[in-house]
């Protein structure tokens, strides 16, 4: 394709534009092809297959037969071969964030901060391939021995968004790798060559053919091609992160099979500032936690609340710290700090957010539209105040550079607030103190409790949702791994 000059890697061999099955780079059988987009030009600089209903079968043969070796495979080698992995994905640091960078307009500093992110993951799960454990249980009969063994699932499907391609993806198949599955990626149609580079890189790693496939496809056949993928008989597990209203698609088509599921769906995350914060901590967290990404995560702050005694005093913080922090831009330019958003749609949803907010009476203090000069899906870092509970971004994820302000007055009241919504992934809030520190961890309704921190995600931690955030967790000892297990209960009589 043209364009590609913009993407020089160190290797160009980790760029395919290919889906990846039993080992082999391939095209659909239909030849169809779809274009990705750079959204920080608009500009086509690759394309992938297009594969339809037709093609899922042999991916997820594929995937059993691997696996019907690849379970037997012990687990120090699998540990080893995920360790192989990470070396790999490690000194391809610099070319994997290059295609994420253009793929998803972050900036090159983000898209290496996701990859070293994701990094833990594949080194976590190594280990915990060795810590598979079972249990032998207290007999109740005295003639009777109890116990139960874990083994890997089966055949995984991977279905990923397009704001955390590499975190998702080494996230998912790290875990599922190391318990002995074998696994098929469907990934986001705007973000498939990060994945794609990772199964090379899987690839040369030693997993045989065939415990990890990638199948490519573009936005119109994705519901089609993942309904296929989730009702296959051979296929035993999903795992899902994306919004609430696909995975309740998703989880639907699982239920027929009666498939173990995993989801982790959208938020709508609070941040409360309360009035004995270090407020410059929370501004600092804050800039972070919102602008990165272009505020297309889901545990970035959707709401943010500040009581009253220093309301005023930290929008204005927080302003001129945006001010003077934010350049918007391409996600090559080293002087960028905030990218484009990653599609179209992004932008136009944040300017139904801003109308609305502005129609109900919220006060723009910073930003509020689309960048006249640049061609790209970019929108302004924008600040709110006067925010209500009314407003569509109160009710709805953002997933954007719109940060709206609310004020409240007591601790009863931001946490009321706070819970008012049907999610429940992460909060976070600032305070000196120690008494409010737990009655909020207590009180709080999300999976993960940011305390005096915008960042609660790390690879020994547990990560997920509660509410319409979903449910299962990845990362976080025993408890990910055992997402991909299941256990065997055997009773042995002894005479
Ligand atoms: P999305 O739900 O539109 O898409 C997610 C995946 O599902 C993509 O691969 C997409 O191609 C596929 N998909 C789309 N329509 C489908 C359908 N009808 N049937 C089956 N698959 C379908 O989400 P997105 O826009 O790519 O990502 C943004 C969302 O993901 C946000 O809601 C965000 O909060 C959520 N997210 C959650 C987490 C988490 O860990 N909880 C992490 C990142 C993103």
């Amino acid at each position: 394709m043209e364009n590609t000059a913009r993407l020089e890697l160190n290797d160009p061999s980790l760029l395919h534009e290919a889906s990846l099955l039993n080992g082999e780079w391939v095209q659909a059988q239909s030849n169809k092809t779809f274009e990705i987009l750079d959204p920080g030009s608009r500009q086509t600089f690759a394309c992938c297959p297009t594969n339809d209903v037709a093609d899922v079968d042999q991916y997820v043969v594929s995937s059993q037969r691997a696996f019907e070796n690849y379970r037997k495979v012990n687990p120090r080698e699998r540990a080893q071969m995920l360790l192989k992995w990470h070396q790999l994905i490690t000194n391809a640091r610099e070319d994997l964030a290059k295609v994420l960078s253009l793929e998803t307009g972050k900036p090159m500093v983000e898209a290496i901060g996701e990859v070293n992110y994701a990094l833990g993951f594949a080194w976590w799960f190594a280990g915990e391939a060795e810590r598979i454990r079972g249990s032998i249980g207290q007999p109740s009969m005295s003639d009777r021995r109890t116990f139960v063994i874990k083994q890997p699932i089966g055949v995984c499907v991977s279905l990923v968004p397009w704001n955390f391609p590499v975190a998702m993806t080494i996230r998912k198949v790290a875990a599922a790798l190391a318990a002995g599955c074998s696994m098929v990626i469907k990934p986001s149609p705007e973000a498939p060559l990060s994945i794609l580079a990772l199964a090379d890189l899987a690839s040369r790693a030693g997993f045989p053919k065939g415990v990890l496939n990638v199948i490519s496809t573009d936005n119109d056949n994705t519901p089609a091609v993942s309904e296929r993928l989730c009702k296959h008989p051979l296929v035993r597990k999903v795992t899902f992160t994306g919004s609430t209203r696909v995975g309740s698609i998703v989880a639907k088509h699982c239920s027929e099979g009666v498939k173990k599921v995993t989801m982790e769906l959208g938020g709508n995350c609070p941040f409360i500032v309360f009035d004995d914060a270090d407020l410059k901590e929370a501004v600092a967290a804050l800039m972070i936690l919102k602008w990165r990404t272009a505020g297309q995560a889901c545990t970035h702050a959707n709401r943010v609340y500040v009581q009253g005694g220093v309301y005023d005093k930290f929008a204005d913080m927080l302003c001129k710290s945006t001010e003077q922090n934010i350049r918007v831009g391409h996600g090559s330019d080293p002087h960028t700090t905030m990218g484009p958003l990653t599609t179209s749609r992004g932008v136009e949803k944040l300017e139904r957010h801003v109308a609305d907010a502005v129609s109900h009476g919220g006060m723009v203090l910073y930003g509020g539209k689309r960048p006249v000069n640049l061609a790209g899906y970019f929108f302004e870092p924008t600040i709110i105040s006067d925010m209500t509970p009314d407003m569509l971004s109160t009710r709805e994820e953002i997933f954007g550079p719109l940060l709206g302000l609310y004020k409240f007055e007591t601790e009863e009241e931001a946490v009321t607030l706070a819970n008012d919504t049907s999610m429940g992934l992460a909060s976070y809030f600032f305070t000196k103190s120690v008494d409010r520190t737990w009655r909020l961890l207590e009180n709080l309704e999300a999976g993960m409790i940011g305390m005096n921190t915008g960042n609660s995600s790390a690879a020994e931690s547990p990560f997920g949702g509660i509410k319409e955030s979903g449910y299962g967790k990845e990362a976080g000892k025993d408890v990910a791994i055992e997402e991909y297990l299941v256990s065997k209960t055997g009773t042995l009589t002894v005479i």
